[in-house]
């Protein structure tokens, strides 16, 4: 009984909420879930979000076939577009598949089929947002246990497969020593286009992007700092963020 009334003041709480952001949304200001959405993260090939938000049947083929388990659809809690593939990088970015399983399997065009090899891909673009928390920045080593997200990660997924257990062999053995993680780990066929470290003004080092990013999410996944220092910006360019900054 106790479940049913929680389910039901959840229903109600996110009921009333929709509606508020429908109501805004006709008006100037948009609902802080459409907001929310303009900023996720979507698998390779997408297409513009409005686009996609209308051309998705939200048959969840992209994630059954994502080898990396790093797709997953958005369900109520998340609001705007339920039902629609998202990458959290937080948890697990995508890991670059050379031919895009995901964009293949995609039926409708939500995946743009033009994308036929990651580096076609166009994600967003990876930012050094907390240079100040960054170890390679600060010289500091990577502390002990820097892996344990990932290693419960795969301990919870049941169809687990050789791929993930590859990355995570890869991840082992940075304790201790000098922070180049995201350069180290980014997934793409030429990582050097995409990010490499480079020395840094107050002595250390620190990871530098160039435009053959494409936005995947692996650096913020394995970033070790306890909130990452790199992250994505989703449908954000590399002209617009880095050329418009200089
Ligand atoms: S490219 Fe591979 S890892 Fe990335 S989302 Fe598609 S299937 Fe998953
Ligand atoms: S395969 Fe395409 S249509 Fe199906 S959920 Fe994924 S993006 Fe949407
Ligand atoms: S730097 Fe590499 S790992 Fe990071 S988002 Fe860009 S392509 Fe992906």
């Amino acid at each position: 009984m106790a479940k049913i009334e929680t389910e039901r003041r959840e229903f109600i709480k996110y009921s009333t909420l929709g509606i508020l952001g429908v109501v805004l949304a006709g008006g100037v200001v948009f609902s802080p879930y459409a907001l929310k959405a303009e900023n996720r993260l979507r698998p390779p090939g997408a297409v513009s979000e409005k686009e996609f938000l209308g051309l998705c049947i939200k048959c969840g083929q992209c994630l059954q076939v994502c080898p990396f388990h790093s797709i997953k659809l958005a369900d109520i809690a998340t609001g705007h577009g339920e039902g629609t593939p998202y990458i959290d990088a937080l948890e697990r970015g995508c890991w670059g598949c050379e031919a895009v399983p995901c964009v293949l399997a995609c039926p409708s065009g939500a995946l743009d089929h033009e994308c036929s090899k990651i580096e076609d891909a166009h994600l967003g673009i990876a930012v050094l947002e907390f240079p100040d928390r960054c170890l390679a920045v600060n010289e500091t080593p990577v502390p002990k246990g820097y892996n344990d997200k990932m290693k419960k990660f795969v301990d919870g997924v049941t169809n687990i497969n050789e791929l993930e257990l590859k990355l995570l062999e890869k991840f082992d053995g940075y304790e201790g020593k000098e922070c180049t993680l995201c350069a180290d780990m980014c997934p793409i066929p030429n990582p050097m286009s995409a990010i490499s470290m480079i020395p840094d003004s107050k002595g250390g080092k620190r990871p530098e992007i160039y435009d053959g990013c494409i936005g995947c999410g692996a650096c913020e996944e394995v970033c070790p700092t306890n909130s990452p220092s790199i992250v994505i910006k989703p449908r954000v360019t590399y002209k617009s963020f880095y050329e418009n900054k200089s």
